[in-house]
């Protein structure tokens, strides 16, 4: 593996912004059956817009960290929906996580993407079985770390984490709502997957496949 430096988190970026493009409809549709069919939208809106920032910023001057903040101010601005806050806190807690560091290391991106998982949970204060993005963040989070500490790769460690979420995502149709928008519905919102935990699989996967 290459050392990450900003002009590598500038590209994933890109790649986040482009998957979830790619996605939006997809996530709009799953957002319309229990929510209110926006959740494409918003996430575009916001990796749109953190990528945009990014554009501006001159890779050279400044570390990691810096860049990262400057992508969770950017998605937190465009986003007016429940996903901003939780995605622009994953992001600062992401920041955060690397404070210091020129480059990153196989540790700093998975501290990176542990950082992001808690950070939603914090913000959002949503349990394992809830149907929320933590089903899918959570597990992918702790997956990346197994991963990592029995010696895989980081792209080893990357899959493990977008399997988990993968899995994570497809069992939250076996799930009733309790946060959000869509708990609203009870019962109502079984058989369905929340469009939040398919969002992170999109997310996670750009990741991996950018990073590695
Ligand atoms: P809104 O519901 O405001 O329209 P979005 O459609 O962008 O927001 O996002 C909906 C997604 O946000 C849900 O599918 C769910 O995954 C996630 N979500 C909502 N509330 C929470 C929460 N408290 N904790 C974690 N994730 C949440
Ligand atoms: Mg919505
Ligand atoms: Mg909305």
């Amino acid at each position: 593996m290459t050392a990450i430096g900003t002009a590598e988190l500038k590209t994933m970026f890109v790649a986040i912004a482009a998957a979830i493009e790619a996605d939006k409809d997809r996530l709009c549709q799953l957002d319309g059956v229990i929510g209110d069919a926006d959740h494409g939208i918003a996430m575009a809106l916001g990796f749109n817009a953190a990528r945009d920032a990014l554009a501006a910023l001159d890779l050279v001057a400044i570390e990691p960290t810096a860049l990262l903040n400057t992508a969770a101010k950017s998605f937190l601005n465009a986003v007016g929906a429940s996903s901003g806050p939780l995605y622009a806190t994953a992001l600062m807690r992401a920041a955060a996580a690397v404070k210091g560091k020129a480059t990153l290391a196989a540790d700093d991106v998975i501290a990176m993407v542990q950082a992001m998982a808690q950070g939603i949970k914090d913000r959002g204060k949503a349990e394992i079985g809830e149907k929320t993005m933590i089903d899918a963040w959570q597990p992918a989070a702790e997956a990346a770390a197994a991963a990592h500490a029995a010696g895989k790769s980081l792209a080893e460690s990357l899959q493990a984490a977008l399997t988990a979420a993968e899995r994570g995502a497809e069992a939250t149709k076996d799930m009733i709502a309790a946060k959000g928008r869509s708990s609203r519905l009870g019962e109502r919102s079984l058989g369905h997957i929340d469009p939040g935990a398919a969002s992170a699989v999109t997310v996670i996967g750009a990741m991996r496949s950018s990073l590695n």
